[in-house]
């Protein structure tokens, strides 16, 4: 909870005090007069006079501070996507950037997109039956299930081994198609398969080989986000091919029938698939500011942080709220900070920087896919992504940028710190390879487009992903000339003579490759 006297916030902090006290009212009223009042009061602005020294470009701790704590605060309920929490920190997110000056983009400030929420229930049931034999197949051990359609079917088992095969339609009775899993075709492309042929439900069988291919599925209680809507589709099962055999011999048929028990085999299924499917909706926030050289001003530097947390989750130590401080309250408030900087410069640098505040990041990084894949700038001009998520804890003088070899960017980075020794923050290269950070935030969209990205992080801790992420262990001073450092970089990649270029062998990997 922002307590406003710690913050340097005027009087009118007091306002923002008086609003978390009427919290519950005010979250009901989505009441953007508040984020209003909050945002203004940090509004202590920018300078802008050329050559940016420390009096000019005021990012400071107090400021970190009070948007972190905003941001933070247990009102927003951890900004799980989507969430009131969320809308909230998207209006005030939208708010200070007009407030700002930043220049909207084709479409508005904010960019909507649509999810489709799956929430697996526990009532699922599969049974086979052959004339009045009957076998009973056990949820979360024999099988699982898909989060694909609800509702119960019942038919003849019919096993398909190949897709594709010209005119594969389901005429008669209903059937349930068995397939077996292999890594030449995906379990979406059987569900293609089978919705197009008819059948009324599909049942996938798990070899040994392919049980590493599905990574995941989903257990009950379980939901799952995917970008765009809730597509009409077929009960489905994923079931091991032991607990098919075991079943089919309970039926009388020889175990081995699970690549094909020949038609007419009488084998019948049973399968009522529980779940609960929704299309929602969830908030990216833009802005602009614009370039000053008519030609370049067509180019843009892209600085992006996720606005979500992980929302409510089960408690720890009585405490279910996810604050998400750390991650990413604080690469919030950094984008944010610099915006305001950057917007409060007399002298504009030549290209333009676009800010982008996403969302959805912790369901799998959905916002800034769909950001990419729905541009409101054409993605060809956009020169490097800076992406900024947690910046608030860990060492003190020291940051992580992810990404440094893979292009020129890192070098610049580097030449811009040791330009600006009075902010003494050291950027350094990825300390956890094994843990693949530059796959697992925003800027790995940005990359496979073949934009040049590196990601300012710095590491995780204790409070990772925990309700314990609170703004009272953020280091607000370290935030700040961590966001001051994006401020350099991002104004010296907007003035620069040449665009970053990437290092062949990575981009190879990265952008052809997607690893
Ligand atoms: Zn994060």
């Amino acid at each position: 909870m922002i307590e406003t006297s710690k913050v340097k916030l005027s009087s009118r902090a007091a306002g923002g005090a008086a609003f978390l006290k009427r919290e519950s009212y005010m979250l009901e009223a989505r009441s953007c007069i508040v984020v209003a009042v909050a945002a203004t009061a940090l509004a202590s602005g920018c300078r802008s006079a050329p050559g940016y020294t420390d009096r000019d470009v005021d990012i400071t701790e107090a400021d970190m501070r009070a948007r972190i704590g905003f941001l933070a605060a247990d009102q927003l309920e951890g900004r799980g996507t989507p969430s009131t929490g969320l809308e909230l920190a998207a209006s005030y997110i939208r708010s200070e950037f007009a407030r700002m000056g930043l220049q909207a983009p084709p479409g508005g400030y904010v960019q909507r997109y649509r999810l489709a929420m799956t929430e697996m229930g526990a009532d699922w049931s599969l049974a086979l039956s052959r004339g009045n034999r009957r076998a009973l197949l056990a949820l979360g051990t024999d099988y699982w299930g898909l989060p694909w359609a609800a509702g119960t079917v019942e038919g003849d088992l019919r096993f398909v081994d190949a897709v594709g095969r010209p005119g594969m339609r389901e005429t008669g009775e209903p059937t349930i198609w068995v397939a077996r899993l292999s890594a030449a075709v995906l379990p979406r492309e059987w569900l293609a398969e089978a919705a197009d042929a008819g059948a009324a439900g599909l049942l996938l069988v798990l070899t040994a080989e392919t049980e590493a291919l599905m990574s995941h599925w989903l257990e009950v209680g379980e939901t799952l986000y995917e970008l765009g809507d809730v597509e009409p589709s077929l009960p489905a099962a994923l079931v091991t091919e032991s607990a098919l055999a075991a079943a089919l011999e309970r039926l009388g048929l020889e175990a081995t029938t699970t690549a094909g028990a020949p038609a007419g085999s009488g084998v019948r299924a049973r399968l009522a698939a529980d779940l609960r499917a929704e299309t929602l909706a969830a908030p990216n926030v833009m802005g602009i500011v614009r370039g000053s050289d008519p030609e370049l001003a067509e180019e843009f530097v892209l600085l992006s942080a996720h606005m979500d947390g992980l929302g409510v989750g089960p408690p720890v130590d009585g405490d279910s709220i996810y604050n998400g401080a750390d991650d990413n309250a604080s690469g919030t408030s950094a984008l944010l900070e610099v915006a305001e900087a950057v917007a409060a410069l007399e002298r504009r640098p030549k290209r333009s920087i676009f800010f982008l505040a996403v969302s959805g990041e912790e369901r799998g990084l959905l916002g800034s896919s769909w950001f990419v894949e729905h541009p409101p700038i054409r993605l060809d001009r956009v020169i490097a992504n800076i992406n900024i998520d947690m910046v608030g804890r860990n060492w003190e003088d020291t940051i992580a940028v992810i990404g440094k070899p893979y292009s020129t960017l890192g070098a610049i980075v580097d030449s811009v710190a040791a330009a600006h020794p009075e902010l003494s923050m050291t950027p350094v290269g990825d300390r956890w390879p094994q843990e693949n950070f530059f796959f697992r935030s925003d800027h790995f969209n940005f990359a496979r487009e073949g934009i040049p990205a590196v990601f300012f992080f710095n590491g995780v801790h204790e409070d990772y992903h925990m309700p314990s992420d609170e703004a009272d262990k953020i280091k607000n001073g370290k935030a700040a000339r961590v966001s001051r450092l994006i401020f350099e970089v991002a104004v010296a990649l907007a003035n620069a003579e040449q665009p970053p270029g990437w290092d062949d062998a990575a981009r190879a990997r990265i952008v052809e490759d997607g690893r």
